[in-house]
């Protein structure tokens, strides 16, 4: 070989090794979003202390994690089935029903590759009015202003089926309004709305913002209706919010509630599914001090409970290896 042609072999194979190195770095990093809710609820937050904990890691096992503020519970699930979200977190009673085409979803049809992560906090049914209202149950919202929820959240969806429930429609209201969570105490606040109605981990931003704004009261949610949706439906619950929690509201609250799951796809590979579920249940004593919803988090039922979709076979290697499985 002349030296010219060495020259050329060489830059070449350095030219190679360096193409091939940099395509080696890039299938390395993964970037995965993860879909909230609105930056005052337990939603934003839960996607950040999730993604914290993955992040520490990142040197190890290249995955990026970043959140997304969104509308919510069905606009997460949604986003999903469309590929554009790997991850997301929604509340049982939507995760039931988008895996199983049912309700809301009759017509978009089952979700099958719809999987389970785990579950997190409890989500009992807020329904706060104005002190001078005189609501004190949800039987007290007819013809009053109320937000119903955002489109897209699981709030709007559980709104329609609670008062469906109850035998009413939104005509039965003076209003029903759809502003986003994080605009709803100031409109409460403005006695632009009476009431409004979401489904929430506590103590969240929003609620410790209304109460703190102006008079307040936590309306009790446990009816007839809300009695027979809670035996009927595995995903239904009975909740307390406990007195004490708000400014304003020394005694327990009885209504109903969700709890909140943390949901992916098949579309998600086992390896990345197993680095997020093993981040957080490895990590629990860290993530429950994260939030103060997470406070009394138990592993057992984040592996179990609330989870209608089958188990992601990544978040499945990672309980088994921790021993929760
Ligand atoms: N459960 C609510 C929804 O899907 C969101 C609650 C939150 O943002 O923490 O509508």
């Amino acid at each position: 070989m002349t030296m010219k042609k060495i020259a050329i072999a060489t830059a070449a194979a350095v030219g190679f090794s360096l193409a091939s190195f940099g395509a080696a770095q890039a299938a390395d990093q993964q970037f995965i979003s993860i879909g909230t809710g609105g930056v005052t609820g337990v939603y934003y937050p839960t996607g950040g202390a999730i993604c914290r904990l993955v992040n520490k890691e990142r040197k190890r096992h290249g995955i990026r994690c970043s959140v997304e503020s969104t509308g919510g519970s069905v606009y997460n699930i949604n986003t999903i089935r469309a590929g554009e979200l790997e991850f997301g977190v929604a509340q049982s009673d939507w995760q039931y029903h988008a895996y199983n085409g049912t309700s809301k979803f009759e017509e978009a049809g089952p979700f099958k590759e719809l999987r389970a992560m785990f579950s997190v906090h409890a989500e009992p049914i807020s329904l706060v009015a104005r002190a001078e209202s005189g609501i004190t149950s949800i039987d007290d919202l007819k013809g009053k202003r109320v937000n119903i929820g955002n489109p897209g959240s699981g709030t709007e969806a559980t709104w329609n089926v609670v008062w469906g429930a109850m035998g009413l429609t939104n005509d039965d209201l003076a209003l029903a309004s759809g502003l986003k969570s994080s605009e709803t105490p100031s409109a409460l606040c403005d006695n632009k709305i009476d009431a409004f109605f979401w489904l929430v981990g506590n103590p969240s931003a929003l609620n410790s913002e209304a109460a703190t704004t102006c008079d307040v009261v936590f309306a009790s949610v446990d009816n007839d209706a809300a009695k027979k949706l809670i035996a009927d439906n595995p995903f239904y619950r009975d909740a307390t919010i406990p007195g004490g929690m708000y400014k304003g509201n020394p005694d327990d609250v009885t209504t109903m509630g969700v709890g909140a799951t943390f949901v992916s796809s098949t579309a998600v590979s086992d390896d990345v599914a197993y680095e997020i579920a093993k981040a957080v249940l490895g990590n629990l004593d860290d993530f429950r001090k994260l939030h103060p919803a997470f406070a009394h988090l138990k592993a057992e039922d984040m592996v179990s409970k609330a989870l209608s979709a089958p188990l992601h076979p990544g978040a499945l290697k990672a309980y088994k290896e921790l021993g929760l499985k």
